[in-house]
């Protein structure tokens, strides 16, 4: 007599689940000596993000093309990131403020690329188009007097896979497999674009080098968090709809895959690694029916960095802004947010 089917554990998810909650994650946050702990979580995660490029090669930056929007003006510049990886970006600057400008490197999540960013075609830039979901980052940083630079992440719009041999159905599939194979993973790779971006931007006379921050939505938030653990010269940092728990997240439900760190969370829960930034400024934006990074985790998490950041001295450090809606950025209540967070003031959108 066959057995019935449902009483085998034939589902690999279902022994994964299993590991995910009996295995201890040995540099969970315990409060015993926060400054050591912060220490060397930092650099277990810039390791476990895999191995970094041997230098720093020239940026070499070109100017495709600058010119005035209503709320600044825009530049198109392409730099050198590592030998065969040039990025471009947009570099904005805000008619309502005065360098020298704190500075948000902006990064787009899984869409048609950052042209989102700035509100315009991705193939004519000089063509204006609608974006949903408040994800034209750079031109609400502008209005509310900071100054953007918006990177193209590894796979996504301009910098989307373009040898047919090794494209996919999937953005990232074999971007991010490949990168396993050379050590290397796709998010540890989009976080040296942006060290790369501050190099750029350190080199400019209209930063303050104190305020360079960086946000982004979804893959954009991935990369922020990533970001935040592992470079030192960030001030702030505005994940948006990503922080959660990996177990109710990316854990739980199909993401893509560009979010998987090897051995990650045998170390540590997300509201770990997060917590390493304290006791800078972070504002973590979130969708209240966000249905791949679940508001309930994400609370629960928001909860537990707070307890970092309070170990830290900075409770009031760290702000969690949940938009009424779905998996999106939330400008006005985000950005006012950081205001208060870096300047202790509201700002007034032009
Ligand atoms: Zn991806």
């Amino acid at each position: 007599m066959p057995a019935e089917p449902a009483s085998f554990d034939f589902s690999p998810s279902v022994n994964h689940r299993l590991l995910m909650e009996h295995t201890p994650r040995t540099m969970a946050f315990d409060g015993a000596d926060p400054a050591a702990w912060r220490r060397r979580l930092r650099a277990k995660v810039a390791e476990l993000l895999g191995r970094r490029p041997a230098e720093r090669t020239a940026l070499n930056v070109r100017s495709l093309w600058r010119r005035e929007a209503a709320q600044g003006t825009i530049e198109k510049i392409v730099f050198t990131a590592e030998r065969g990886a040039d990025v471009p970006a947009f570099v904005c600057l805000p008619a309502k403020a005065r360098p020298p400008y704190t500075w948000a490197i902006c990064v787009q999540g899984h869409s048609t690329g950052m042209h989102n960013s700035i509100a315009v075609d991705r193939e004519d830039n000089s063509v204006p188009i609608d974006v949903p979901g408040d994800r034209a980052y750079a031109l609400t940083a502008m209005e509310s007097g900071l100054a953007a630079l918006c990177i193209e992440q590894r796979s996504f719009g301009e910098r989307r896979e373009q040898v047919q041999e090794t494209k996919s159905p999937s953005q990232c599939q074999v971007a991010a497999c490949q990168a396993l194979m050379l050590g290397r993973t796709l998010i540890g790779e989009r976080v040296w674009d942006v060290d790369r971006g501050i190099d750029y931007l350190l080199g400019r006379d209209d930063v303050r080098a104190d305020r360079i921050g960086v946000m982004g939505n979804s893959g954009g938030g991935t990369t922020s968090l990533f970001a935040a653990a592992t470079l030192d010269r960030l001030a702030w940092a505005m994940p948006s709809c990503y922080f959660c728990t990996f177990a109710a997240s990316i854990m739980s439900i199909r993401h893509c895959e560009c979010n998987y760190v090897p051995g990650l969370l045998t170390c540590a829960e997300m509201a770990d690694i997060l917590g390493t930034f304290a006791p800078r400024p972070v504002v973590v934006v979130a969708g209240q029916k966000d249905d791949i990074f679940p508001i309930g985790a994400t609370r629960q998490a928001f909860d537990e960095l707070q307890c970092i950041y309070a170990a830290f001295g900075a409770a009031d450090r760290c702000r969690l802004v949940v938009g009424p809606e779905g998996h999106r950025f939330y400008a006005a209540p985000a950005w006012q947010a950081l205001f208060e967070l870096i300047d202790g003031v509201t700002p007034r959108p032009a």
